[in-house]
């Protein structure tokens, strides 16, 4: 944070996971000479960690997504990088989907390349100011402990991790039994709180993150229930792959009004799906008892164990809740836009801002999104790794303008 400090960044990325490190290796391919008008600021002492933590703490072994995504601009990146290191057994078919290791060692050399110039500070954003008409660089950036610099255009690829969605029902329970009802993002399969837990798991959703969490901890030797609103879905991927592809793209920015734009991106990502191998493994384990359209009515505690009440019967002796009810993105969950969005009003349109076709703020110049934010102007795949691509060639001549 040091160097930071008092500094002028022409270029910010607030947010050093897969959206913000894939736009800076865009960045400087497209003009090396960059590194030196760049920075990306993320609460983490290193870049990647959210993607780390997520994929280490469910147990994933392979990605959903195939070998053409990941983070640097090369589609083949991944796949080279397998056959030099004779590691092609990891690229899983139909669609090479690497394993999680493989994929985080090829974003390691990336990182190597990226971390030869001072980019990545561990700076945590409490404040982000815009004084506008304030010359050349009218952004303010104000961490944790009260420090600043100032950048002429800052990209937020802050992802959802914040807007973990806990649905309305369990909020109580939640409160009532906070030891024992945690949302996926807070439980890993390998830590202390996993191998304590005597009796059942219960995990609460239908989709990826409930089916990896279910096979990695029946395979830790637990007894997991998994409880899903509707029947489980098998899928390759979680969105057709159509909306990667200019035609799909066209006919949605086509769609004037951002509400039914919303509509359609919860159309097409549906409430989730499970990939065929993991669904392989939930059919034939012992270990898992799955519970389709079924609904908790209740959940009390009897002897240190929960008890649970659904619309197919009584569970009891379980010792953890799961909910792997994913995330649902909210503007006003990130304490740092407060102080902008009261000033310069953004239109919020169910939880996301509503950006131009740059993916720029309306109103605000030079402040863009990727990721999980920029939704409406992207589509299904934006929150995805692939929308990290998407994103730059949206903002791509906007951000080469400020460069000296
Ligand atoms: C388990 C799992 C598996 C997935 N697998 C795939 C897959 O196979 N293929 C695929 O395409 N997608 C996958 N996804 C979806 C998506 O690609 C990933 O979640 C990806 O990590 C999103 O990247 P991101 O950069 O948008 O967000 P993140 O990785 O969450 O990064 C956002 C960063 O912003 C930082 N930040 C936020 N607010 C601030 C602040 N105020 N100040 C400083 N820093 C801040 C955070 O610390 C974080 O490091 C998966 C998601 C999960 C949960």
């Amino acid at each position: 944070m040091k160097n930071l400090a008092h500094r002028n960044i022409p270029i910010t990325i607030v947010g050093g996971g897969i959206h913000g490190i894939s736009i800076a290796l865009r960045l400087l391919r497209d003009v090396p000479t960059a590194a030196r008008h760049i920075a990306i600021v993320d609460r983490h002492p290193q870049p990647l960690t959210e993607w780390r933590l997520k994929t280490e703490r469910q147990g994933m072994t392979f990605l959903r997504s195939p070998a053409v995504h990941h983070l640097t601009p090369d589609p083949l990146g991944i796949v080279e990088y397998a056959e030099r290191h004779n590691r092609t057994h990891e690229l899983a078919p139909p669609y090479s989907q690497p394993s999680t290791e493989l994929f985080w060692d090829f974003c390691n050399g990336a990182l190597a390349e990226l971390t030869k110039y001072p980019i990545y500070y561990q700076f945590e954003v409490a404040k982000l100011r815009w004084d506008k008409g304030a010359g050349k660089y009218p952004f303010r950036l104000i961490s944790t402990d009260n420090a600043g610099f100032r950048s002429s255009c800052v990209i937020l690829a802050i992802g959802a991790i914040d807007c973990a969605y806990v649905p309305p029902e369990f909020a109580e329970w939640q409160r009532r039994y906070s030891d024992k009802i945690v949302h996926a993002s807070q439980f890993s399969v390998n830590c202390k709180q996993g191998q304590e837990d005597s009796g059942k798991i219960v995990i609460v959703g239908g989709g990826l993150t409930a089916g990896t969490l279910a096979r990695s901890l029946s395979e830790r030797g637990h007894h997991v229930v998994l409880i899903a609103r509707k029947q489980l879905k098998t899928e390759q991927f979680d969105f057709p792959p159509i909306w990667l592809g200019p035609k799909a793209l066209a006919e949605f920015a086509s769609e004037t009004d951002l509400q039914r734009r919303y509509q359609i991106i919860k159309e097409n990502r549906g409430e989730g799906s499970i990939t065929p191998d993991v669904m392989e493994t939930l059919e034939n384990s012992a270990n898992i008892s799955i519970c389709p359209e079924t609904h908790i009515c209740s959940i009390v505690s009897t002897q240190g164990l929960l008890q649970v009440e659904t619309t197919r019967g009584v569970i009891t002796d379980i010792s953890r809740i799961i909910l792997a009810t994913g995330y649902k993105f909210n503007l006003r969950r990130y304490g740092f836009l407060r102080e902008l969005i009261r000033q310069y009003p953004i239109p919020p349109v169910c939880g996301l801002p509503k950006l131009d076709i740059n993916l720029q703020f309306y109103p605000i110049e030079n402040l863009f999104g990727s990721g999980t934010v920029a939704q409406l102007q992207i589509g299904p795949a934006s929150g995805n790794i692939a929308g990290a691509n998407l994103a730059y060639e949206r903002f791509r001549e906007k951000l080469l303008a400020q460069l000296p």
